[in-house]
């Protein structure tokens, strides 16, 4: 029976869990023996690969996070250390991996399948939705909804005592989380990396809105824009004129039980992912768009920055 291995890099996410159950029954299903790989490509290299089971993977699906742990690893840029996590998988016999991360992972592991013929299946994991060529990546779900639990939370407390709030998001360069939070909780003003924009142009309609009697106001902001999220608040409080307070997200994004989206989602990246390597589809990564999965090489998906919808940003 062939052998196949999963591991986690780069950031985690909520959705790794329920991808790692299915990996499991889906590769037994499929006669294949099942690996897990922990703390990503640390672990490859220090030979933390351990044969699995159903046993490793009952009562998972609700945890977020992910039970093999992820990680960023700088041993694994240099070729040295690359060569040392084949032997570890050539003692094994496991020539088959499936990836769990963001373009940063992807391209390592294209690295690793150029030099060493290790055959891969990547899979886009990050919650910044910041993947070229696919318009989801595992995670970002349950980030929106922990996002829009903490909004309706501020609102309640905007609200009652007269305040404004900015609330960064993650994201990087990518303002999907903000744009998306901006939209779906009714918030007066979201700034994201891809616009240019410009405070002034919102300071009559905000002032005069204070006038009439508006009670707070709720400001969306992505970690990617050109200013510090500081400067934001300060201009709601000396142009706007409304007491502000600033709440950074932060890592909470990442975590929280996956929601439905995102374990069904998981479900079908991993089918797809150990699909593709039973038809010797043996470098690619499995993408989501309007047409349903696909399958795109790491440089279809690496070579530009992802885009934001047009029909998204016309929402704005
Ligand atoms: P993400 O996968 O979320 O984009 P990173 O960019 O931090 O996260 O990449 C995760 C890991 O992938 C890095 O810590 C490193 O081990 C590996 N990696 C990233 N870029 C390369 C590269 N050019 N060559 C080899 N490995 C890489």
């Amino acid at each position: 029976m062939k052998k196949i291995a999963i591991l986690c890099s780069g950031g985690d996410v909520s959705g790794m869990n329920p991808a790692l159950k299915r990996f499991v029954e889906y590769s037994l299903e499929k006669n294949l023996i099942p690996y897990f790989i922990y703390d990503g490509y640390e672990g490859l290299i220090d030979n933390k690969i351990e044969k699995v089971s159903y046993k490793n993977v009952s009562g998972i699906i609700t945890k977020g996070g992910t039970i093999i742990g992820s990680a960023r690893s700088l041993r694994f840029k240099k070729k040295k250390f690359r060569k040392i996590a084949k032997e570890n998988l050539e003692k094994l016999g496991i020539n088959s991996l499936v990836i769990l991360g963001g373009d940063g992972s992807f391209r390592g592991v294209e690295k690793f399948y150029k030099e060493h013929n290790i055959k891969f299946s990547a899979i886009p994991a990050t919650i910044d939705n910041d993947i070229n060529q696919t318009d989801y990546a595992l995670g970002v779900d349950t980030a929106l909804n922990i996002i829009k639990d903490s909004i309706d939370s501020l609102r309640d407390t905007a609200n009652s005592s007269k305040r404004a709030f900015v609330i960064e998001t993650m994201g990087r360069n990518c303002g999907y989380l903000a744009i998306i939070s901006y939209l779906t909780s009714g918030a007066e003003l979201c700034l994201i990396p891809e616009i240019e924009y410009n405070l002034k142009d919102y300071e009559k309609k905000f002032q005069q809105e204070l006038t009439d009697g508006r009670r707070y106001f709720i400001a969306i902001v992505s970690e990617g824009i050109k200013e510090k999220t500081e400067n934001i608040a300060k201009w709601f409080e000396q142009k706007i004129g409304i007491e502000t307070r600033i709440t950074v997200l932060g890592h909470i994004q990442r975590g929280g039980n996956p929601t439905i989206y995102d374990r069904v989602m998981a479900y079908k990246f991993v089918t797809y992912a150990i699909d593709a390597l039973l038809k010797k589809n043996h470098h690619s990564v499995v993408c989501y768009n309007k047409k349903g999965f696909c399958y795109k090489t790491i440089t279809e998906v690496v070579s530009s920055p992802k885009k934001l919808d047009e029909e998204l940003l016309k929402l704005l």
